[in-house]
């Protein structure tokens, strides 16, 4: 096993909700609280931190870099990751910046971090101007890739699935919010080493299927690699549904609506406008649908992302008046 720090309040809880799965007609409904894994309001990015962060550490770094959009949970995770371990965090921001500052946005400042922004297709290029400006100043500058979806940020999820084994929760399924692959990668690998026996369905928030698809089975082979497994994934291992994409990346629509006032109402859970919205969306959509056997276990896995329902372009749309 690879060395990590220790930041999250681990094990997270695994619930029930009573509530949500007699509203639906359900099947038994249990939800991971990763929202809850401590860091700045928690997360699915605290996990991959913990690899992450020892391994800048271990390599000497000062100064942090990563990317994400202007209310990304993962700039929030990380900087704020930064200002506990005394490091310096430059920010690599896609997207138009709210003012006032709100939700994450408000937090990348509030932890001090040094914004830098950009159009997507120019962030690679910035990554590597800044990383060798700051390495021109005498920095040691650490470069974490977008959302920390790397095979070492990846290996939070293995060690997740090692810990859903110990919790005495078997879900047929496990469903949850997928984008840059890392969760699911780390979970893929996690689940093969646990004996999971389960299947693993991301919601995909913004790419379609094949590509996601893809992108996490080369994540996940590469992530058993970085663990002397000789393990490989394809495509094929890899469940992923691109049916809810809806209005695009961090639009939120009629269904993310629902499904965060569904959970909101029922369960006295919050999800976010961006990721589990939309996948609590596709899980409520295939209930309904007659996906799941009425007798399965369905587990949610709660990523978080909760501080995005404080922006403010979400909250008139949540309570119906914009
Ligand atoms: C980043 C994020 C995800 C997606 O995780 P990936 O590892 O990028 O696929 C899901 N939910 C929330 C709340 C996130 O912030």
């Amino acid at each position: 096993m690879k060395p990590r720090l220790k930041i999250a309040h681990l094990p997270t809880p695994v619930e029930t909700l009573p509530r949500l799965t007699a509203e639906l007609n359900g099947p038994h409904l249990m939800t991971k609280r990763d929202d809850q894994t401590g860091l700045a309001f928690g997360g699915n990015k605290t996990r991959k931190l913990e690899y992450l962060l020892y391994a800048a550490q271990a390599a000497g770094a000062d100064t942090l870099i990563t990317a994400g959009a202007v209310q990304s949970n993962h700039c929030r995770q990380t900087v704020a990751a930064a200002a506990r371990l005394g490091l310096n965090c430059t920010l690599i921001v896609v997207g138009d910046p709210p003012s006032p500052p709100d939700g994450n946005h408000f937090l990348f400042h509030l932890f001090g971090a040094e914004l830098v922004f950009a159009e997507r297709d120019a962030v690679q290029a910035k990554l590597v101007e800044i990383d060798q400006s700051l390495c021109a100043a005498g920095k040691r500058p650490y470069l974490i890739p977008y959302g920390g979806s790397n095979p070492t940020g990846a290996l939070g999820y293995m060690k997740a699935m090692l810990e859903l084994a110990k919790q005495d929760a078997a879900p047929d399924w496990i469903v949850f919010p997928s984008s840059s692959g890392g969760t699911q990668a780390g979970m893929l690998v996690g689940a093969r080493l646990s004996g999971f026996q389960g299947k693993i369905l991301g919601i995909s928030v913004d790419e379609p299927g094949e590509r996601l698809k893809a992108r996490v089975a080369e994540l996940a082979s590469e992530t058993a690699r970085l663990i002397g497994q000789t393990d490989t994934f394809t495509a094929r291992d890899v469940l992923v549904n691109d049916e809810y994409l809806g209005g695009g990346y961090a639009v939120m629509g009629a269904a993310e609506v629902e499904a965060i006032r569904l959970f909101a109402e029922c369960e006295g859970l919050l999800l976010d406008p961006v990721y589990t919205g939309r996948a609590g969306a596709g899980l409520i959509d295939l209930v309904r649908k007659g996906f799941f056997k009425p007798d399965e276990t369905v587990l949610f896995w709660h990523t978080g992302g909760g501080p995005a329902l404080f922006a403010s372009k979400y909250q008139g749309q949540l309570l119906g008046y914009a």
